[in-house]
């Protein structure tokens, strides 16, 4: 077990472990199988529902890996600085991606293709300031 937390991209040095092995939301227990996913994890995450610069634990629950998916997801959308894009995409593209989200979302939200989309988007922007670097 490690005393780390993630915050914003670094990794922060606690002087105790700050989780309980419980998720706060569906109180999914590390190490059972998970109800919904139906896998099994070594650990939960601390969620930040704010970041607190001063304070790298405060305002923060902990989660299991499906629910803070989940709930960074829903942060996402509930902030009011969203932009949308019109974009066109080859059609075996679109098609890839929705066989993909309906696969690892069991095709129930509809808003997993924003996510998905702004996940690669990230990963993409990263990857090319890392090569800036
Ligand atoms: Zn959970």
């Amino acid at each position: 077990m490690t005393n780390t937390i993630g915050f914003k991209g670094q990794t922060i040095h606690l002087d105790s472990e700050p989780r309980i092995r419980v998720c706060n939301r569906c109180r999914y227990v590390v190490g059972k199988i998970h109800p919904i996913t139906g896998k099994v994890y070594t650990k939960t995450h601390r969620h930040h529902e704010v970041y607190d610069y001063n304070d790298p634990m405060a305002h923060t629950i902990e989660l299991c890996p499906p629910c803070h998916r989940i709930a960074d997801f829903e942060n996402y959308v509930t902030k009011s600085n969203m932009a949308k894009l019109l974009v066109v995409i080859p059609d075996e593209l679109e098609k890839r991606l929705r066989e993909h989200i309906q696969v690892r979302y069991k095709g129930k939200k509809q808003g997993f293709i924003t996510y998905t989309v702004t996940e690669a988007i990230e990963r993409y922007l990263q990857e090319e300031e890392r090569k800036k670097e």
